[in-house]
């Protein structure tokens, strides 16, 4: 199959990338420039595990190329994949489709030939119809049919995520696209691989409905390991001893500073908007937007309560800053909240993340970087841990002892041993977990 994939960004690129690993032609195009340039230089924008060799090996069987021209990339294919930022809009918490709905006026202009147009971006139930709306109106005479087609990756595990999903799900409507649908996602049968084919709302409704869940799942496990750190109980094995309840399930149930990334704040937001407007208020969701939130103001509070009431002169050192470990991205990061927060309380920041510092000297101003972990914690008053890069977890502690000038650790999230930590002379604060008996 021919695809264009408009949008070259965490998901359009994986995406595009992944499709053309399945055999197909694929042109990535995007209207940053430079973005596309580096590209072509076979420079990854994005930190991706994997993708680099992915994204070489397909340039040079000639499935894979990028462009800015979007009119030419959909004349010449079957299937667009509208894979471009569904932000939260300013003000209401809708999700903004501007970039949605320019696409689709641009891709409607270009259509030559039946054409698929597939929104791969998380969208509002709605949105699809609106996209045939506008193909319609643009060019009356097109022949196409539109499909939603939600993309469930998860960012640092994108490629395996993508090339052996638990379920595609695929919203359509007319035989003729239910066909080319089944053609682009054909590799995945060897793997027996569920396909979900339903109606475009059904496919729409079905992504947040995922997200909303599993934001919920984390935020249960949080307000239990609040409740844990209270009563003396451990969160780990409350979430294990639970989890191994096969209706439950052992996943997102890891207690921390509270979700964030470019998605769950995101779509947990557009969804309640949605809801409230069709008159079927989500008040769970809800619920998990307001804890969620206040969570994430609250990690530096315990932070300051653990230095006795004040960081005001103190040196903090952070381990890990973007969102998750393994990716750049520090979209809606639970760090832009804590960060700024010790910052006011006068704290001095030094902090090291692999692969997000970049990003964030451009959204946290006024800290100081570190080159290693040891270095963040050289001198520090006080470590944060606020990412679990796997990177952390192999650091070793009696050297960190060492270079600190007080061996105090927030772990908020448990990559630590507590028991072990404390031994060495740590005073050291988890999430959920009970502190030492006196
Ligand atoms: P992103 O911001 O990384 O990428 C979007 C890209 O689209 C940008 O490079 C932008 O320049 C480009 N773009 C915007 N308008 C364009 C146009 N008219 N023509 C060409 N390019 C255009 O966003 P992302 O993280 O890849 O997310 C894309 C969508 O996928 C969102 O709806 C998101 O909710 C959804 N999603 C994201 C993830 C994830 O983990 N990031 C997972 C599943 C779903």
């Amino acid at each position: 199959m021919r695809i264009a994939m408009i949008g070259s960004g965490y998901v359009g690129l994986v995406s595009g990338a992944c499709f053309a690993q399945f055999g197909h032609d694929v042109v990535c195009v995007d209207k940053e420039a430079a973005k596309i340039a580096r590209l072509r230089q076979g420079e990854m924008p994005i930190y991706e595990p994997g993708l680099d060799k992915l994204v070489a090996d397909n340039v040079r069987a000639g499935r894979l190329s990028f462009g800015t021209d979007l009119a030419a990339a959909v004349g010449d294919v079957d299937t667009v994949f509208i894979a471009v930022g569904t932000p939260t809009r300013r003000g209401d918490g809708h999700a903004d489709l501007t970039y949605v709905y320019a696409a689709a006026a641009e891709i409607a202009e270009a259509i030559r030939g039946y054409t698929v147009v597939v929104t791969k971006s998380t969208v509002p139930v709605g949105t699809g119809r609106e996209v045939a709306r506008i193909i319609r109106e643009t060019q009356p005479g097109a022949a196409f049919d539109v499909c939603s087609n939600p993309e469930f990756l998860r960012e640092g595990a994108a490629i395996e995520d993508f090339m052996k999903p638990d379920r595609v799900v695929i919203g359509v409507e007319s035989e003729r696209a239910r066909e080319v649908m089944s053609a682009i996602y054909r590799p995945l049968n060897l793997i027996q691989t569920p396909m979900v084919f339903t109606n475009i709302e059904t496919a729409e409704v079905t992504k947040y409905a995922g997200n909303a869940f599993l934001a919920t799942k984390i935020t249960f496990i949080n307000e239990i390991a609040d409740l844990c750190e209270k009563v003396g109980a451990d969160v780990h094995d409350v979430a294990r001893g639970i989890g191994l309840d096969g209706r439950i399930g052992r996943k997102f149930l890891h207690p921390g500073p509270g979700f964030g990334g470019s998605c769950f704040p995101k779509d947990t937001l557009a969804l309640a908007y949605t809801a409230r407007e069709a008159n079927a208020p989500q008040t769970i969701v809800e619920q998990v937007i307001e804890v969620n939130n206040a969570r994430k103001r609250r990690m530096a509070r315990k932070v300051i309560d653990f230095c006795g009431g004040s960081v005001a002169g103190l040196t903090v050192g952070v381990l890990g800053l973007t969102f998750k470990p393994n990716t750049d991205d520090m979209r809606d990061a639970p760090s832009l909240d804590i960060v700024p927060a010790l910052q006011t309380a006068g704290a001095r920041i030094v902090a090291f993340d692999p692969e997000g510092m970049e990003e964030a000297a451009r959204m946290l101003p006024g800290m100081t970087f570190a080159r290693t972990a040891y270095e963040a914690a050289t001198d520090a008053d006080v470590l944060v841990v606020i990412t679990e890069w796997h990177e952390f977890r192999g650091l070793d502690p009696r050297r960190i002892r060492q270079l600190m000038r007080q061996p105090r650790i927030v772990d908020l999230r448990n990559i630590f041993n507590p028991e072990e930590m404390r031994g060495l002379g740590f005073a050291y604060e988890g999430v959920g977990r009970p502190a030492p008996r006196t």
